[in-house]
């Protein structure tokens, strides 16, 4: 089995447990559905204020350009993507334009934002993959992580902005955010542990799945920070646990 694999099998089998326990409790019973209204409702409010304007960040689905921008967001800040992302879409415009693509080119192209050899030949077998499925991607959870270049990550932005499901974009910045608002807890890799896969996806309503991924994003960048998070102007702070216990 290679290393890719066995990766991916690992998370897989992380991501879905399901009804993980928190001192014996499941995640929904050990969060009063209050303090998890109030987090959505203030979220979404500061989001349409301050949320982060991406070109990829569209109303409807383009799972191309989802996962171009997030193939490129795993090496590169997003201000930096925000910048190339555009020239990626205008010289590659579609899976088609990308199948065809000359390695060597597009490795050369893909300099900037740190795409390393292997990536961008992965890149080039999902875009043929994609073709060869009549540009259509598969809506299950199984069949996309069966394709080059998708993990667990990229599947759950495919899944939930183009089919509306609750799947959280749980990654270190989002955990972190969420430890210190529900409540800290000593977790030696917070990003796959099954307590918090199974909290953020029970912060995301269904309507809002996708609005609501942003908004933890974009908070955790921008207010709740890793070095210095703005307790003091945080429309979260009067019901956050890390500033009620520290
Ligand atoms: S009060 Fe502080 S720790 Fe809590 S969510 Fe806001 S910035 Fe983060």
């Amino acid at each position: 089995m290679s290393n890719e694999t066995s990766k991916k099998q690992k998370r897989r089998r992380i991501f879905s447990t399901s009804g993980s326990q928190s001192g014996g409790k499941s995640v929904s019973a050990s969060i009063h559905p209050e303090k998890v209204r109030f987090f959505r409702a203030h979220l979404l409010k500061w989001f349409k204020k301050m949320g982060r304007q991406f070109p990829w960040r569209l109303r409807e689905c383009n799972t191309y350009q989802i996962i171009i921008a997030e193939l490129l967001l795993q090496r590169t800040r997003a201000s930096v993507v925000a910048d190339f992302f555009n020239d990626f879409i205008k010289k590659y415009p579609s899976w088609q334009d990308l199948a065809f693509a000359e390695q060597a080119d597009l490795e050369e192209f893909l300099k900037p934002v740190g795409l390393w050899k292997r990536r961008t030949a992965a890149l080039i077998s999902l875009a043929r993959a994609v073709v060869t499925r009549g540009g259509e991607l598969p809506a299950s959870r199984e069949e996309l992580e069966s394709l080059p270049a998708i993990g667990q990550y990229i599947a759950n932005a495919v899944l939930t902005m183009c089919h509306n499901r609750r799947e959280p974009l749980l990654d270190v910045n989002m955990a972190r955010l969420l430890e210190r608002f529900f409540g800290p807890r000593n977790l030696a890799d917070i990003r796959y542990d099954s307590y918090l896969q199974e909290l953020s996806r029970e912060v995301l309503s269904r309507r809002s799945a996708k609005e609501l991924n942003w908004a933890m994003i974009d908070f955790a960048a921008l207010v709740c920070t890793a070095r210095s998070p703005s307790h003091t102007s945080c429309p979260l702070a009067t019901q956050c646990s890390f500033v009620s216990h520290p």
